[in-house]
């Protein structure tokens, strides 16, 4: 397995809409951002990290891959995937500009890449090769009927279709406006249509400060929200513990945090009920095992965030016994030759040797972005 060639990529790819919205960020397109390596004897792997398609910062990840992981990589044996990571993660020069940030994300796709390569050597889906399957069926909820910047009439619209047509039993809806009571609004028309037994979680995109959050959460408690994602910004523990002890919703977060360390304080300050580590923004498969390992420990679920649109996801969910339910985007999936699909509101598992990170050729021939 001795790697002969580390090849960065940068691919565009566009939504199911023509652009979204939450309370912080609005895009037209997905970044599949990431590389391929390849070994002697012909193997391949592909990892990538998930970006808002804005092409400066895309390039900058790819020179990260380029310019600093690559030498690093030449010549090693991918069998020795561990010391590897451990060599990236801690390599002093690059240790010193990031231990988060660019440097993390380039990190994350190079570990996915050696994950997906091992599976793929070993002939065995990545959900095998950890150990198997813990559950027949995988649960799946629906985020992209619940945008922001979804009408109201739109957000019904999507959200019936999503339950009676295509069998998810759950959704997620963003909130966040200036003035809460519009997402109080909405989520009470959204519950009024779809009845008592659809679970249905709030996302709010880290807009809103702690009072504005508790008094929401005062007005929404007959609604029955399944979780509260990301009700404030970031990395402000204190505000979230503060959140968590006074309300009966659960707090989710953990999309925007890039260490299994973060998570670690989140979780001693007891500032979070479900966590959501993300392969694409953590350290790769390797530092997600280490949080959702930490979580397991705690008694905690894991509810991952798919800033690779679940195509890897759906092996951790799979197998790892913290692992609940998984969250199903479909803007990236039919890109790829194992596409993360869901029916009847689950899963299904794959099938093919690796991680389902290889992309279609002809994905990289439409929507390939040079790397300037
Ligand atoms: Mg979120």
């Amino acid at each position: 397995m001795k790697i002969t060639s580390v090849e960065p990529f940068i691919l565009h790819l566009p939504l199911t809409s023509d652009s979204i919205s939450d309370s912080t960020h609005s895009i037209t397109h997905w970044g599949v951002v990431g590389t391929k390596i390849t070994t002697a004897e012909g193997l391949e792997g592909y990892g990538f990290t998930g970006t808002h398609a804005h092409l400066p910062s895309d390039r900058l990840i790819t020179a990260c891959i380029r310019d600093c992981y690559a030498p690093l990589l030449i010549g090693e044996d991918a069998n020795d995937h561990q010391r590897l990571w451990t060599r990236l993660a801690r390599y002093p020069s690059l240790q010193w500009v990031g231990r988060a940030g660019i440097t993390h994300l380039a990190l994350a796709a190079v570990d996915v890449a050696l994950w997906d390569l091992k599976a793929k050597k070993a002939g065995q889906p990545l959900w095998s090769l950890l150990g198997g399957a813990r559950t027949e069926g995988l649960e799946a909820y629906n985020t992209d009927i619940g945008w922001l910047s979804f009408s109201k009439d739109a957000l019904l619209a999507g959200a019936a279709r999503a339950v009676e047509e295509d069998g998810f039993t759950r959704i997620k809806i963003k909130v966040g406006h200036d003035d809460p009571n519009v997402d109080i609004d909405r989520l009470a028309a959204v519950r009024q249509r779809l009845g008592g037994a659809v679970r249905i979680a709030i996302d709010a995109n880290g807009k809103w400060d702690l009072p504005t959050c508790q008094r929401f959460c005062e007005k929404a408690r007959d609604l029955n929200i399944y979780w509260f994602e990301e009700p404030m910004w970031y990395d402000d523990i204190a505000s979230h513990a503060a959140l968590a002890r006074n309300t009966a919703i659960p707090v989710a977060l953990g999309e925007q945090l890039y260490t299994v360390d973060a998570f670690r304080a989140f979780i001693a300050a007891g500032a979070v009920h479900y966590v959501q580590p993300d392969v694409t923004r953590l350290a790769g498969i390797t530092e997600y095992i280490q949080v959702a390992d930490l979580a397991l420990a705690h008694r905690l679920p894991v509810v991952p965030h798919a800033g690779e649109m679940s195509q890897v996801h759906v092996h951790l969910s799979y197998w790892h016994p913290a692992s609940t339910i998984l969250e199903y985007i479909p803007w990236i999936k039919d890109h790829f030759h194992e596409p993360s699909n869901v029916m009847d509101g689950v899963f299904l598992r794959p099938q093919q040797p690796g991680a389902s990170t290889t992309p279609l050729p002809e994905s990289f021939a439409r929507y390939g972005k040079s790397l300037g």
